[in-house]
């Protein structure tokens, strides 16, 4: 792609948070779910989303700050508009000499892989990219057995997050992480908390278990379930009929916000 030298310098679009920073890890987001831009056009982020949907982390407290919203819309904005520019721009960031000397990248504190074109161009952005590893939660378990799994970079890490509508597809073997009430609860499980480092989702054993955010709405919503049953729950509801399952579906269509950069006391660990 030719250089366009009249065009301003980009926005960044990689940032740390306190939480990620003493690992060494750098962050890029979108907004979570689904909303709305200004100008009132529809996005999608999170199309395979289950009943992670109504406990999203990235949906309340500081992830509705309109600052933080906006990065995050800006950022999509960017890869709805003009897939191969962003690409290019991201590449031209992660050229940078801080991304170099073993630096991880986490894709996404909140949003998920919604087209096959935006996959491949963050593997496109992998493979061309020494120096750092990229790695990822995801819901989008069919995209990556389809585009992925095949053939993924070597500098890729993965993990399928239960509590989407395509959990059943997870198979025996694969890399899972769940949502789990607490600590306690983790450990009884025989899951793998992530407690010390969210690298520890990709690089550590598996199953990996992840203890729920802190908000008490959503803590209550949730109760003593992993996401993981409850969004079993929700389809065997379906398949045998209605049930009482205390999920409250999505009203909203507004996504409220994403990863402040500096707020230490947002974790994005239930994606
Ligand atoms: S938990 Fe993750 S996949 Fe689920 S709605 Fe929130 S950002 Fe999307």
């Amino acid at each position: 792609m030719a250089v366009d030298r009249t065009r301003p310098t980009p926005e960044r679009m990689i940032t740390q948070n306190a939480y990620l920073r003493p690992h060494g890890i750098y962050t890029f987001s979108i907004p979570a779910l689904a909303g709305r831009f200004d100008d009132g056009t529809p996005y999608v982020t999170c199309p395979a989303a289950g009943v992670c949907a109504a406990v999203c982390y990235a949906r309340v407290g500081t992830f509705r700050f309109p600052k933080v919203l906006a990065k995050h819309q800006r950022n999509l904005r960017r890869i709805l508009s003009d897939l191969p520019q962003w690409r290019q721009d991201m590449l031209a960031e992660l050229a940078a000499p801080r991304f170099r000397g073993g630096r991880y990248l986490r894709i996404h504190d909140a949003g998920d892989f919604f087209s096959d074109a935006y996959l491949d161009a963050w593997l496109a952005i992998a493979r061309a990219t020494s120096g750092m590893t990229f790695y990822t939660y995801t819901k989008e378990v069919a995209r990556f057995k389809r585009l992925v799994e095949p053939d993924p970079p070597l500098n890729w890490r993965w993990v399928y997050s239960y509590g989407g509508k395509q959990d059943h597809l997870i198979a025996p073997g694969d890399r899972v992480a769940d949502v789990f009430p607490s600590e306690a609860a983790i450990t009884r499980a025989e899951h793998h908390s992530n407690d010390a480092s969210d690298l520890l989702a990709v690089l550590g054993p598996s199953p990996v278990g992840m203890v729920m955010n802190n908000h008490p709405h959503l803590r209550k919503r949730i109760g003593e379930r992993t996401l993981r049953e409850w969004q079993e729950q929700k389809r065997s509801a379906r398949r045998h009929g209605p049930g009482r399952l205390n999920a409250r579906p999505c009203r909203s269509e507004q996504t409220q916000a994403c990863h402040e950069p500096d707020l230490p006391e947002e974790r994005a660990d239930d994606h």
